[in-house]
């Protein structure tokens, strides 16, 4: 169920349940991922044009945890001012929001970890939010193109999961699932 859109973190539900959020560079799948987690395919809208998103998306698509799509960074077309606004808004929202238990960061499989990218694990890891990584589009890799980022991925972030997923077919989401239950069960347990 999509309960909002929010601009500002005081519209945000606080009402004890572990927020999971979402982030990553536009256009990167995020939309389609939430549909493929919520199981409904309109959930989230699906952009042809990229870098649309501007606002916190709250959906609850199981009870007990908000899922919370951040906008997207690092669209060209968007003017300097709104990506900082944007930039502001995520930062404010990663380091203030005290029911934040988990993030995903979404790359896209085939660019890898962009600068934007290492910036974003940079600042969830200097705020102390657990995260994993999930390698979107995997399916435009070969086998083995996959399977060398995958390699990649777990020698620089050896502490991190990563996950390769595909909105087409939706690889590893079961995994992806339990990643976020075993996050809400370390909220429920603090
Ligand atoms: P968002 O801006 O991060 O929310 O990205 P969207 O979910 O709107 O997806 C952006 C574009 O990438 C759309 O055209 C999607 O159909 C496409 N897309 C998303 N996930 C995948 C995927 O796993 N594989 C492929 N081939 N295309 C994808």
């Amino acid at each position: 169920m999509f309960l909002k859109s929010v601009v500002d973190l005081k519209q945000l539900p606080y009402d004890h349940k572990p927020h999971v959020a979402i982030v990553g560079r536009s256009n990167v799948g995020k939309s389609s991922l939430i549909n493929g987690l919520s199981g409904q395919k309109g959930l989230a809208r699906v952009s042809s044009e990229p870098g649309r998103t501007r606002t916190l998306n709250i959906y609850q698509i199981e009870k007990p945890y908000y899922l919370i799509d951040l906008p997207g960074y690092g669209y060209a077309k968007t003017s300097k001012a709104k990506q900082n606004a944007f930039a502001d808004l995520i930062m404010t929202y990663l380091r203030e929001c005290k029911d934040l238990t988990f993030a995903f960061v979404v790359i896209d499989a085939r660019q890898g970890v962009t600068e934007l990218d290492e910036t974003m694990i940079r600042l969830l890891t200097s705020e102390e939010i657990p995260f994993s990584i999930i390698a979107n589009k995997i399916d435009k890799l070969s086998r083995s193109e996959a399977a060398t980022l995958m390699r990649s991925l777990a020698a620089t972030y050896s502490h991190i999961a990563s996950y390769p997923h595909s909105a087409r077919t939706t690889t590893h989401r079961g995994e992806i699932k339990e990643a976020i239950r075993a996050a809400i069960k370390q909220y429920a347990s603090a």
